[in-house]
């Protein structure tokens, strides 16, 4: 019969692997947050359409799932999250889109890229480990160690890479360049902490620990768990007990959250009040999260350098 033979033909003339096609229209990026908005912006460049799902004024921590962000999912190529837990209302925001990732029209499924695969997580130090530890496993905030922005980095990579191949080098060559500047604010990091002593870290919410482990700070403790909840009496008397213990001279308060309980135990203790930017508001671009993270630095080595 005609019509095998020339099904053979046709086969055999395409046994080496097929060219990359290209698309008709941009990648269309969906990511959670800042830092993941930030990443994903400076990988795409002009490649790629990338937008960030939360508002400026939303952190990850208190986001509402609206009607429109259903939407805007549905219409996306993929969706980046930091994963580990931080947004958890992604189970809902999926399933509204018609189950496990597919479209309500049938013709696509959205892509969740979850930036905290093979990252090594970690939970809370003791004594102030607790509850998020008990509850959802890991501390989820692996965005505030640039060593670990490098992994994600390198997810986020791979994915818009296996999504858009023919762009796959140009893609490369934007992840090397904004490698090379997480490589050098780690080393900025390093450098300026590291010849500095009494490093304790005392921060409204416990956004921190993965920057204290890769830095040597003292992990003391925060002052809730949650930025939306007030801490249990008894669990508030103890911190400000290790913080007269260990004298510390600086609460970190954060961006976005009124320091009013800190604030507080800074005058029961006498230390004084800086602020640290957690990236959980705001709306990212190619060069916010270096930005935000050497403004955290500065407030980081202010703080710990002694008086004169
Ligand atoms: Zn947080």
């Amino acid at each position: 019969m005609a019509v095998p033979v020339a099904l053979t033909v046709f086969s055999t003339s395409c046994n080496k692997p097929a060219e990359p096609t290209a698309r008709t229209a941009k990648l269309r990026v969906l990511t959670s947050f800042l830092p993941i908005q930030s990443h994903a912006a400076a990988i795409a460049g002009d490649l790629a359409e990338v937008s960030q799902l939360l508002t400026a004024d939303t952190g990850p921590h208190d986001y509402q799932l609206r009607p429109t962000d259903v939407k805007r999912l549905a219409d996306a190529d993929m969706f980046i999250v930091n994963g580990a837990g931080l947004e958890s209302w992604l189970g809902e925001l999926m399933a509204k889109t018609g189950g496990s990732g597919q479209g309500n029209d049938g013709s696509k499924a959205q892509a969740v890229v979850d930036l905290s695969a093979g990252l090594q997580l970690t939970g809370n130090p003791a004594p102030f480990a607790a509850k998020r530890a008990a509850e959802e496993g890991k501390n989820p905030h692996t965005w505030l160690d640039p060593v670990l922005a490098k992994q994600q980095v390198a997810t986020i990579l791979a994915a818009l890479q296996k999504a858009d191949p023919p762009n796959a080098a140009a893609y490369t060559a934007n992840a090397a360049a904004y490698t090379t500047q997480l490589d050098a604010l780690d080393a900025e990091y390093r450098s300026t902490l590291t010849p500095l002593t009494n490093k304790n870290l005392v921060t409204f919410h416990d956004a921190f620990p993965y920057l204290a482990a890769r830095y040597g700070l003292t992990y003391i403790g925060c002052i809730s768990e949650f930025p939306e909840k007030d801490p249990p009496p008894q669990k508030l008397a103890a911190l400000v007990d290790a913080i007269r213990t260990a004298k510390v001279g600086v609460l970190f308060a954060e961006t976005g959250y009124a320091p009013a309980l800190l604030q507080e135990i800074a005058r029961q203790t006498g230390a004084r009040v800086s602020m640290l930017d957690t990236m959980e508001v705001g709306t990212g671009n190619p060069t916010a999260y270096l930005e935000r993270m050497r403004l955290n630095l500065t407030a980081l080595e202010s703080s710990f350098t002694p008086a004169p």
